[in-house]
């Protein structure tokens, strides 16, 4: 039974090269970068004001104070968005607002709330603090410097990425494509939801799970129908599959007795199975394999096995196939409020819930069938075989929110 590093390493190399394609910035989120980009501009593209105010000659209002006011005579004001065609000279201000441009012969900005226009004259403002040069002006490229690379091929784009990237004019960025992955349940016994259930059926839920798994990991997802436990209606779904998808993802049908099913209709299809049975729990009967560049994984039928195999192992491969640097779960650590114990032979990745102060409990029934306690979980702890982690112990807990 391999380590799940092992398994791991073994399957990224088997990822193919990415490809890359142009997409527009908008809709790119989560989106993986496949060149870097430098900035065309600087950011800010031009000194302008931190603040609503008054353009001055720092050199003009030193010393002055609200007992002795200096008087500054207004030559224009300037909103966001325009530029003073003029020049500050000695005693004379510019009227200004967040974000206009500097006028040519300033060098800092007094706040609106430290003047006070006089009463007789509304071309004149009185400046009751001095400045420093340089206050209240954000510089020309103090965030980002032209020719700088400020996103790196493999980034992920995110949110914030994106608002960088709008920010200096780009509106497509060169992006890793996304795989289209199969998604096949297999299992005579499974019902599509809505349908009655006949004695010792059960309703197919692995789908429901894994596909916005894969949506979330940039994946494609072609759904299947259900497939039952039946050589011909094993290889026939998985030839179309085979046709359609990058990637195939398959639910069920790896344990012990139903592994031959899948087995036989891969190696007939001309596939490879390159290894079976991973050293952790849930998850042990996890198959991984290959048609050419066409990956194939194999997960367990138990719900809760399914889903934290797509996550240990899946979610990796489809990250990694578009080019992605960072390819392990988000994680955080976090406190145990509560002893988590292994007493079995395989590493154990234990259902939490991590709340915001960082206390981490256990979800519940931990079988591999108990669909609830993963529902109401957002993390997973690693609790190393036949051991117990006490309360109090500071634990790293993985992710996938
Ligand atoms: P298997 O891996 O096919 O031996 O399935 C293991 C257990 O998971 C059995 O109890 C199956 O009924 C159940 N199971 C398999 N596939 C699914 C599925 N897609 N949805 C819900 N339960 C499933
Ligand atoms: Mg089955």
């Amino acid at each position: 039974m391999l380590e799940l590093e092992d398994a791991l390493a073994r399957l990224l190399a088997a990822v193919p090269k990415p490809a890359g394609e142009q997409i527009l910035l908008r809709g790119a989120n989560g989106r993986i970068l496949s060149e870097p980009v430098p900035a065309p501009v600087d950011l800010p593209t031009f000194d302008n004001s931190a603040m609503d105010g008054y353009a001055v000659r720092a050199t003009d209002v030193v010393g002055s104070s609200s007992g002795s006011p200096v008087r500054l005579r207004i030559l224009g004001r300037v909103s966001a968005g325009q530029v003073f065609a003029g020049e500050l000279t000695a005693g004379t201000c510019v009227r200004l607002f967040t974000g206009s441009a500097l006028p040519r012969g300033a060098d800092a900005v007094v706040m609106q709330e430290d003047t006070r226009v006089p009463p007789d004259l509304s071309t004149e403002v009185l400046i009751l603090e001095p400045v420093k040069a340089g206050e209240n002006i954000r510089f020309q490229g103090e965030d980002v410097t032209c020719g700088n690379v400020i996103a790196h091929a493999g980034d992920v784009l995110t949110p914030g990425r994106l608002a960088l990237l709008a920010a200096v004019g780009s509106t497509r960025v060169h992006a890793g494509c996304r795989p289209v992955v199969g998604l096949l349940a297999t299992g005579s016994e499974l019902k599509e939801s809505g349908e009655p259930l006949a004695p010792g059926q059960i309703y197919e839920s692995n789908r429901a799970g894994l596909e916005p798994l894969i949506q979330q990991a940039g994946g494609i997802v072609k759904l299947f129908p259900i497939v039952p436990d039946e050589p011909g209606a094993t290889r026939s779904a998985l030839e179309t599959a085979l046709e359609e998808c990058d990637i195939i993802v398959t639910c069920g049908g790896v344990s012990v007795g139903e592994m031959d099913l899948v087995k036989n209709a891969f190696d007939e299809l001309g596939g490879i199975l390159q290894f079976w049975k991973v050293a952790i729990k849930p998850g042990r009967p996890f198959a991984f394999g290959q048609k050419g560049v066409q990956l194939f994984f194999g997960l367990p039928g138990n719900p809760v096995s399914a889903l934290v195999t797509f996550l240990l192992l899946v979610r990796p491969a489809l990250l990694r196939w578009q080019g992605a640097t960072e390819i392990g779960l988000p994680s955080c650590s976090g406190i145990l409020t509560e002893p988590l114990a292994n007493p079995g032979a395989r590493r154990h990745f234990v259902r939490v819930m991590v709340n915001g102060a960082g206390a981490v409990r256990s979800t519940g029934m931990q079988a591999s069938h108990a669909l609830s306690s993963f529902a109401s979980a957002n993390g997973l702890v690693e609790v190393a075989p036949r051991s117990t982690l006490a309360a109090g112990t500071v634990v790293r807990v993985l992710r996938w929110e």
